[in-house]
């Protein structure tokens, strides 16, 4: 579906992406792992269309799509922190991208309906945001994002800012979601366990370079090299 080829980014004269080359297959949940400052979040805005590579190519289903503006590309993005509209309600958060779209009220009021059962908020329509919990707000910021159905959802760290019972939940439940809509996610995470538990396909990124490429199964077992198998070894 997507494929990064010899990508380079650097940021004034400072390389960050140091020749990319990653297939990312229809449907699958795509994971990239590795430290701080490694160049996962670059990868993603490269992808959203919020930066453009410095030198080589990224194709969607065999098309450049360096030029495409980020509104034309099938993705959206949820990001660490949630981002939503405070003076709106849940209803109004997640509808705002299809009233945009100027979709008709009763095609807007059940497409809500079912992305607030698909993240188990049914009921919260009328809720004000700031009377929700983070994992909730979490819930609601994902809601948003696939309402329009994208072809890809992006997720910058999405449970980075919640506490570890809700995070445990979470990595269950958006890997559901993802099974059951059917649509690729890449992902983007320090955390080896979670890359480990949701993934079908980690890129185990370390100083701009892709490390190595593989199942978690195969990451775990057969790290490439001493980083891999530190990095995945450690403890969070
Ligand atoms: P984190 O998990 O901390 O967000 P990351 O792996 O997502 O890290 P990036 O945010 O992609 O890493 O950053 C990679 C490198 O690029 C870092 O050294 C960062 O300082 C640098 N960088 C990112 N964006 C810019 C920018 N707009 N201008 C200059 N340097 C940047």
């Amino acid at each position: 579906l997507i494929l990064f080829k010899n990508v380079f980014k650097e940021f004034d004269g400072v390389e960050v992406l140091t020749n990319i080359n990653l297939y990312i297959r229809k449907n699958e949940f795509l994971t990239l792992l590795g430290p701080s400052g490694c160049g996962k979040t670059t990868m993603l805005r490269l992808l959203a269309g919020f930066e453009a590579p410095t030198s080589g190519d990224i194709l969607f289903e065999g098309k450049s799509i360096v030029n495409t503006p980020p509104y034309k590309r099938k993705l959206n993005t949820v990001f660490q922190r949630y981002a939503l509209f405070p003076h709106m309600d849940v209803f109004g958060n997640i509808a705002f991208g299809l009233k945009i779209q100027k979709k008709d009220k009763n095609t807007i009021q059940k497409k809500v309906k079912d992305m607030l059962k698909l993240v188990g908020l049914s009921g919260y329509e009328n809720r004000s945001i700031d009377k929700l919990s983070g994992g909730q707000m979490q819930r609601v910021a994902i809601a948003r994002a696939l309402v329009n159905e994208p072809e890809v959802l992006l997720l910058d760290e999405p449970l980075g800012a919640l506490d570890l019972k809700f995070r445990k939940d979470m990595q269950l439940e958006l890997k559901r979601m993802q099974k059951q809509l059917g649509i690729t996610f890449v992902y983007v995470t320090h955390d080896q366990e979670e890359a480990l538990t949701m993934s079908d396909t980690i890129a185990v990124i370390d100083n701009g370079m892709i490390q190595q490429i593989g199942t978690p199964v195969d990451i775990y077992n057969e790290p490439i090299n001493s980083f891999v198998a530190d990095f995945i070894g450690e403890s969070n």
